[in-house]
């Protein structure tokens, strides 16, 4: 029976014990995400990530609804694999890690997700993230070293995680920017990653005017300085 008094969703049984977990949060959360992700795990051709040696499809919860997916998961994950150990946790979008996926400060109890790997990756992938996180938090709650140790590996391996790092792909808007912008007296503008060391002149105006070869009267000159957000 549902909590809520929604229709449960229809029961599958999947191999794995997180895929497992992830579903019967959704089925909790939103029963349209809870199919797309059954079926996601099935046909191998819909968009999908591998987050921890566990390869799952791309499938994303509206943000009103992700918080909810989270907080739902920590409970069932912890009643369902850690015996209710673990203490509750702060958890918060940290929206500028690169590689990093997650991170648990065990010691304050916060953990924190990326958004951008959100975004991109889908809510399963975080939600596996989410799992990995906890058996740090296992570790330290028994005062056992709590980094990526031999029993860390055993216990991810036996919650279906059988790769320690996430390994999500970088997140698009994490990518270099095309930070500099010039532009040509003609109108042309053209975008770089870097900043030109030496003169560059527009290639359309040189070609038009002055048989393609380089002309200064031509050059690119620096209109916009696109500075990193923080
Ligand atoms: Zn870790
Ligand atoms: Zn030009």
């Amino acid at each position: 029976m549902d909590r809520d008094g929604k229709t449960p969703a229809p029961q599958r049984l999947i191999a794995n014990p997180t895929a497992q977990l992830i579903a019967d949060v959704l089925a909790a959360v939103d029963s349209s995400i809870h199919t797309k992700w059954c079926d996601g795990l099935d046909d191998l051709h819909l968009p999908r990530v591998t987050a921890n040696g566990l390869s799952v499809p791309i499938v994303r919860v509206s943000w009103n609804k992700v918080d909810e997916f989270f907080e739902r998961l920590f409970g069932v994950a912890n009643d369902r694999y850690f015996a209710n150990q673990l203490p509750r946790c702060r958890r918060v979008w940290n929206r500028r890690f690169r590689g990093l996926a997650g991170r648990i400060e065990c010691r304050s109890k916060t953990i924190e997700l990326s958004s951008a790997h959100y975004e991109q990756c889908g809510i399963g992938a975080m939600g596996i993230v989410l799992v990995h996180e906890m058996i740090h938090l296992a570790l330290f709650t028994e005062r056992l070293p709590h980094g990526h140790t031999g029993e860390f590996k055993r216990r991810s391996y036996s919650l279906g995680l059988p790769r320690i790092y996430h390994e999500l792909p970088l997140p698009n808007r994490l990518v270099r920017p095309k930070r500099y912008v010039y532009a040509c007296t003609c109108g042309l503008q053209v975008e770089s990653k870097i900043r030109f060391r030496a003169p560059r002149a527009c290639a359309t105006c040189c070609r038009k005017f002055n048989r393609g070869r380089f002309d200064r009267r031509f050059r690119l000159f620096l209109v916009e300085d696109r500075q990193q957000a923080g």
